[in-house]
């Protein structure tokens, strides 16, 4: 029977992983890439790290796309999109908006559900924080999750688009849901290494949960992160624990590496020995454990 206990290896191959990896051509890659250049203060960081978040599905070009054309509609300052004076404007000019299912007159909820908290806050990290002193990171998320679903905030917001509340689950709710898009979110905001923004200075790094998208989650499972045969929040506080182990101050500090060699093709998710030869966890991968390979 396989093993799904990490090898006593992995910290140094991870680490070997991380400095053999080509950051820079996959931060080109990454949504994160595009997101920079509209964070030219906190507030905008925010808007343009919640926007990007939103949009994170499907693949990196089409989201990178997606983000640069909402930044378009906005002149390139995403601080227009949560100006109440431009509320009428934002609404004409993201009409036609699409990406993948996700519509314009969603995102311009998403910036009225935004105007209207930031009237009576500094940061979304106020209300990430209120949650997670009382139920931890999940519980964090699940406030961030409700306040950009605008609950208790309908007189004020009007009824929300149809689809709308679905884009920001909880890991608290029944369905068990990774949540990759706001834990992505949560990661840019309290990362100030690189490539993430740094924002947030309240939340020790310590506490990050792993965005468990699918390249993510396949290599985890791979390198015996987790047993779980599927994507739940179970799984993420799984793979984060064990990374915990190996990091305890920055646990998510290999997501960036574990995804991008998922989305380059450094890993070809299955016995390849042309592609897995030079691969830096492959004593790790469960592939290929106690496998001779022939030098
Ligand atoms: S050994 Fe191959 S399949 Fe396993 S993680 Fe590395 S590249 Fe991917």
């Amino acid at each position: 029977m396989r093993s799904h206990r990490p090898t006593p290896e992995l910290p140094q191959h991870l680490e070997q992983l991380y400095g053999r990896f080509a950051f820079d051509r996959s931060f080109a890659d990454d949504p994160i890439s595009s997101i920079r250049p509209l964070a030219t203060d906190a507030r905008r960081g925010e808007v343009a790290g919640i926007l990007g978040a939103t949009l994170a599905i499907g693949n990196t070009t089409a989201i990178r796309g997606a983000i640069g054309r909402v930044a378009a509609l906005a002149g390139g300052d995403v601080g227009w999109l949560v100006d109440p004076v431009h509320a009428t404007e934002r609404r004409a000019r993201l009409l036609a908006f699409r990406h993948r299912w996700i519509r314009g007159d969603q995102l311009d909820h998403l910036f009225r559900v935004l105007t209207d908290y930031y009237a009576g806050h500094r940061s979304l990290e106020e209300a990430f924080l209120e949650g997670s002193s009382a139920g931890g990171f999940a519980g964090g998320l699940d406030r961030l999750s409700s306040v950009l679903r605008g609950t208790g905030r309908s007189r004020n917001l009007g009824r929300a688009p149809a689809g709308y509340r679905a884009l920001f689950p909880s890991p608290l709710e029944r369905s068990g849901s990774p949540c990759k898009r706001l834990t992505l979110f949560v990661r840019w905001m309290v990362r100030g290494r690189y490539p993430d923004l740094g924002y947030w200075t309240k939340v020790p790094t310590g506490e990050l949960r792993v965005p468990l998208d699918q390249h993510v989650y396949w290599i985890a499972y791979h390198l015996g992160l987790t047993a779980r045969r599927t994507r739940s929040w179970d799984a993420v506080e799984e793979v984060s624990e064990a990374l915990r182990r190996i990091d305890p101050i920055d646990p998510v500090r290999y997501d960036f590496v574990l995804c991008h060699t998922g989305i380059s093709g450094d890993c070809p998710k299955e016995r390849d020995l042309a592609i897995c030869g030079p691969c830096s966890v492959r004593p790790d991968c469960l592939l290929w454990r106690g496998r001779k390979v022939a030098a």
